[in-house]
């Protein structure tokens, strides 16, 4: 029985796509979204690199994968933030409540005990020492000279004197003051790829592992989740890089069989030029094996849970001849 949910009216909502960003995460050792704050916005800045997009659409994301249940949020605490634009960074600032002066200062009330004379320390003080303003005695001997009756705050413009000031919030990336009314007190979270699907994804973990120690064997270089900067300058990610002396492989692996794995993997071929690119397809459709062979990629099915695709091995060895005759085309090389 197929469950119909409430369809966000955005194209990014596919259910595949959204795997492929679960995807991502995964295999970067990342299973979850913790928050920073930084002076424009509350960013999950693991899933902007993973995704390579900016805050606000990572943020989006976040919520579709969320609303779809694949992300768990668990409430962390609070921020306080700036109702105009979002920032995090806010400043606090007292204020005098009756004319709104930042230049209030917080003071104690002195009373001197002798002649009964009561006023701000302030009043009380001359250069180092304190000095009763209306008897000019010398007063050194807290509660026996003089004691403190309490503490206020006092307005530098005013002069009004009162127990709370009133607490404005600036913030530091708009300017925008606001009162505690008006600042944005908000729940913030962090996101946890759920279990299961953690499970599920981590099925595929073996045979990146197995295919890096297989190519390893043949004196390759190997890099997984790779970028390769192509000709027209898009940073181009692949499952698995390897390279040997000119020979230079591009690995993407397809867990659905979905025939755009295979269309990214050949846009990207195109654009990063590789001796060869592989597909290695765990799903068990055929579509991607005929595309295949139209589009010049070599598709490796291979079922689930096996450790290694069929032929890898002699594919590997095949690739070793052309090897060889590259390097003896090398002029001057004996
Ligand atoms: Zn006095
Ligand atoms: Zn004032
Ligand atoms: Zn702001």
């Amino acid at each position: 029985m197929e469950q119909q949910s409430i369809v966000v009216q955005e194209s990014t909502t596919d259910d595949n796509e959204l795997q492929e960003l679960l995807r991502a995460l995964i295999k970067k050792g990342i299973s979850e979204l913790r928050p920073t704050l930084d002076k424009h916005a509350i960013r999950y800045v693991t899933a902007e690199e993973a995704w390579n997009v900016d805050s606000a659409h990572a943020k989006n994301t976040i919520r579709t994968l969320e609303e779809r249940g694949l992300l768990k949020p668990e409430p962390i605490g609070r921020a306080l933030t700036c109702p105009k634009c979002g920032s995090p960074e806010v400043h606090s600032k007292y204020a005098c409540p009756k004319c709104m002066s930042q230049n209030v200062e917080f003071t104690e009330l002195l009373e001197h005990t002798k002649c009964g004379d009561i006023g701000a320390r302030a009043s009380f003080t001359k250069g180092s020492l304190l000095t009763c303003p209306r008897c000019n005695t010398i007063l050194t001997n807290k509660s026996v000279d003089y004691r403190v009756i309490g503490n206020f705050f006092q307005c530098e413009k005013c002069g009004h004197r009162f127990d709370k000031p009133d607490v404005l919030h600036i913030c530091q990336n708009c300017g925008t003051t606001s009162s505690y009314q008006e600042a944005k007190y908000i729940r913030i979270f962090s996101y946890k790829i759920a279990d299961e699907t953690l499970k599920d994804f981590q099925k595929e973990l073996p045979i990146l592992k197995n295919v890096k120690k297989a190519l390893v064997d043949n004196g390759f270089k190997v890099q997984l989740q790779a970028k390769i900067t192509g000709s027209s300058g898009v940073q181009c990610p692949f499952d698995v890089l390897a390279e040997k002396n000119a020979v230079r492989l591009v690995i993407d692996i397809s867990t659905t069989g979905d025939k755009n794995d295979i269309i990214a993997l050949l846009a990207k071929k195109v654009d990063v030029s590789p001796t060869e690119a592989i597909m290695i397809d765990l799903s068990n459709l055929d579509a991607l094996a005929s595309l295949g062979k139209v589009f010049g990629i070599v598709v490796f099915k291979t079922p689930i849970g096996q450790n290694l695709p069929d032929g890898f091995q002699s594919f590997l060895a095949s690739l070793n001849p052309k090897d060889k005759m590259r390097k003896t085309a090398i002029p001057g090389g004996g």
